[in-house]
């Protein structure tokens, strides 16, 4: 047997042990034909991660958690603020074997997006949060529980810096470790503040074995040192946000995929073990899995530049958050456009709406404003005052 045919039979091996599945679905797998080809370890954790894995935050349904496991994918990224989605997985358990796949889920509680637990939380709220997610997982233990959204729950940089490091947490985190109940704990950034050095601040202190950047071709020129550095103290790196927005698809690529192209870039960083992207269907799995150990191409790369090309003057960086505190009147900008991206983009309307409703500094402001500052503070060239109006117009069906 040739090498490469060892391990695209070792993947399949791999999902099929995961699961305890009726055959008619392993025989749904083999018809598609496509499934993971690369796993990898991350960081020092001795787990293998399937290199494009399970976002969680639109799941639809118990059975893609097992169509997914099906088709080689071992890593969920999980959260009690994702919807039905721990319950969907809590569904799917008993047909899983727990220890071939890896669970992660964060810090929070289950209302609307975001509800990470902020800085002044007790010990025995983090560790009830822990439970409310292994109850509704239907499992006893987390293999990763993170902090999450650094640099979103509060833009003061000493405040996240607080919470990232906050005993009550990292109490509870041991307490939790001790009983069994989390194995590792990590930590996750999309901005809009601060992010690269609240992940490279993760990295020093030498509490977390894990982080989860926003990561694509589009921006983050400070990432790579975070990612050096990570590398070199054996911290593992999963990346999200790597579709740039994903914006429409409607681009002619020449039969080529945008998304795959997207994934074999981040993949190609040596520090990136894998990456989480949202499943919504067995089509995202058929449409995203063919990337999977594939590497990256000088199509791939006039793919990206079309891409960047089309959309570069529209989309807002996820993690940037340059032009904040550019507006006097205190607009939250970047997270205002990252809601308005899962709206409009994301298809995720609901966790949008709510999401921005619960935001302190709407851009409702913006729809009788007449300055620019915000506009002329985005070295991206993107039209900021018009995109906040409509912004504001979309999320909150004032049209
Ligand atoms: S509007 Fe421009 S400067 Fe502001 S966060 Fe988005 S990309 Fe960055
Ligand atoms: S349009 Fe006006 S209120 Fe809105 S963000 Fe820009 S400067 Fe601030």
């Amino acid at each position: 047997m040739k090498r490469r045919d060892f391990l695209k039979a070792g993947a399949i091996a791999a999902a099929a042990s995961a699961f305890i599945s009726p055959k008619a679905d392993l025989h749904a797998a083999e018809e598609s034909g496509v499934s993971v080809k690369r796993y990898t370890e991350i960081g020092k954790t001795g787990l293998k991660m399937s290199d494009i894995s399970c976002g969680c935050g639109s799941l639809p349904s118990a059975s893609l958690v097992l169509r997914a496991i099906d088709k080689g994918i071992n890593y969920f990224d999980t959260a009690p603020d994702y919807g039905k989605s721990e319950t969907y997985i809590g569904e799917a358990m008993k047909n899983i074997k727990r220890d071939k796949i890896i669970l992660a889920s964060k810090f929070c509680n289950p209302m609307p997006y975001p509800s990470h637990l902020p800085l002044g939380s007790t010990k025995d709220q983090y560790i009830a949060s822990i439970d409310g997610s292994l109850s509704r997982l239907k499992t006893d233990y987390l293999d990763f529980v993170f902090v999450h959204a650094m640099g979103e729950v509060d833009k003061d940089k000493e405040k996240e810096l607080k919470r990232l490091l906050d005993e009550n947490m990292l109490e509870a985190y041991q307490a939790l470790k001790k009983a069994g109940k989390v194995r590792h704990l990590a930590v996750s950034s999309h901005g809009p503040t601060n992010m690269e050095d609240l992940l490279m601040a993760a990295v020093d202190s030498g509490h977390y074995e894990m982080i989860m950047p926003a990561f694509n071709f589009m921006k983050f020129p400070k990432i790579p040192d975070v990612l050096k550095e990570a590398k070199k103290k054996g911290v593992g790196v999963v990346a999200m946000k790597t579709l740039a927005g994903a914006k429409d698809m409607q681009l002619d690529f020449k039969g080529a995929d945008f998304a795959q192209s997207a994934f074999k870039w981040t993949l190609k960083h040596p520090e990136v073990n894998g990456l989480v992207v949202s499943m919504k269907s067995v089509a995202d799995l058929d449409n995203y899995l063919p990337a999977s150990g594939q590497e990256y191409s000088a199509a791939d790369e006039r793919v990206l530049r079309q891409y960047a090309s089309a959309h570069g003057s529209s989309y807002c960086r996820t993690g940037c958050g340059i032009c904040e505190g550019a507006c006097s009147n205190g607009v939250d900008i970047a997270a205002s456009l990252r809601f308005q991206m899962y709206f409009k983009d994301y298809g995720m309307e609901k966790r949008a709406m709510t999401s921005y409703a619960r935001l302190n500094n709407k851009a409702e402001v913006c729809l009788t404003c007449k300055n620019t500052e915000c506009t002329g503070a985005c070295p991206y060239g993107l039209p900021v005052a018009q995109m906040l109006r409509e912004t504001h117009q979309t999320l909150t069906f004032n049209v």
